[in-house]
């Protein structure tokens, strides 16, 4: 198959649809990262997605609709509290997880939950996208499971070339991280996935927020927080913060011995090591998020090793960065 990158346009809009119409996927932008598209309602479309990515089949999709579209016909809207954190947030990074209306999109969307995650995305290529097919669209990130997300339609075609059809185009990503995955089943907002709208955010709109931390033994409600994720192909260490001359010692044994290391790190830190050496986050909450899954991909194309050093900030936006950090750098 070949993989054709399209920029939006009412042409290669209408080939999209086409393609969903005959159950296949494409990619398309988001504000956070590109996502991989099918129609959430068939069940041959949605298998679709999981075998192309190599998704572990108890992993649930998120559900993405235009910003008009009637959610009531996906799930059941309860709590009072939803309804402001949707006029404060959407469209935007925010994936709202509620109780599923039975029958509204494919089982395997779910993965045999109750609930259904959905998210409206403000990127205009995304709304356009979702006005023009008029579906409820399944999507997780548009990439190899387990890899980097993908933030550029060229990333999408380094994972996905001959496995899908077509990549709209529309920029680079500007969010940078996943969307923010809340629960919101419950007598308070609970936060499964952090990510652009932060648990601060969330608190101040409602009141209050938790996060979910699993128990041992439960099975997890957020089925995708137990993979190893958005890794690079390249070997990677992370160092905490304040273990900076740690990472320093560690960067200099590697180099010393021939090897081609990197580091990933603040904009605060980039003097302890050779300029050409550094992948520089940057300095702002919201520049780090940006720039997290560029560095990672320019990482892996350069390096043997990303020795990475978690930002100092672990609160706000930084969470979700950390959260991914780990994770990419997590053993399995
Ligand atoms: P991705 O599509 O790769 O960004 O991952 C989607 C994330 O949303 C994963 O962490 C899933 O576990 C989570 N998710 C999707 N649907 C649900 C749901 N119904 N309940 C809880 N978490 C969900
Ligand atoms: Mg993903």
């Amino acid at each position: 198959m070949t993989t054709e990158i399209k920029k939006i346009c009412e042409a290669s809009l209408a080939e999209a649809k086409g393609i969903l119409e005959r159950g296949g996927a494409v990619a398309f932008p988001t504000e956070t990262v590109y996502g991989l598209g099918a129609d959430a309602r068939s069940d041959e479309a949605v298998s679709a997605i999981y075998a192309i990515k190599g998704r572990p089949s108890d992993n649930p999709l998120i559900v993405h609709v235009h910003r008009e579209y009637p959610l009531t016909e996906l799930v059941y809207d309860e709590r009072p509290y939803a309804a402001i954190l949707r006029e404060k947030f959407l469209p935007g990074p925010l994936t709202l997880v509620y109780r599923k209306k039975e029958g509204a999109v494919s089982d395997l969307v779910s993965c045999g939950l109750d609930t259904l995650a959905v998210r409206v995305p403000s990127h205009e290529g995304a709304q356009a996208f979702l006005r023009y097919t008029g579906m409820p669209i399944a999507a997780p990130s548009a990439n190899i499971s387990k890899h980097i997300s993908p933030v550029s339609a060229g990333h999408v075609y380094d994972d996905l070339k001959g496995r899908i059809p077509l990549i709209l185009e529309g920029g680079r990503c500007s969010g940078g991280i996943e969307s923010t995955v809340c629960d919101v089943t419950g007598e308070y907002p609970v936060i499964l996935r952090a990510g652009l709208v932060s648990r601060e955010m969330i608190c101040d709109a409602i009141g209050r927020c938790d996060v979910y931390v699993p128990k041992s033994g439960e099975r997890v409600r957020s089925p995708g927080m137990k993979y190893k994720h958005y890794a690079p192909k390249c070997r990677t260490m992370l160092f905490d913060a304040d273990k900076a001359g740690d990472a320093v010692d560690e960067f200099r044994r590697r180099s010393d011995a021939g090897e081609r290391a990197f580091v990933l790190c603040a904009d605060a830190l980039k003097n302890l090591f050779p300029a050409d050496k550094v992948l520089n986050l940057g300095r702002s909450d919201e520049e780090m998020a940006a720039n997290l899954y560029e560095l990672l991909h320019e990482g892996e194309n350069a390096a043997d090793l990303i020795i990475a050093i978690e930002p100092e900030k672990k609160d706000g936006v930084m969470a979700g960065v950390i959260n991914r950090l780990t994770k990419a750098c997590a053993e399995e």
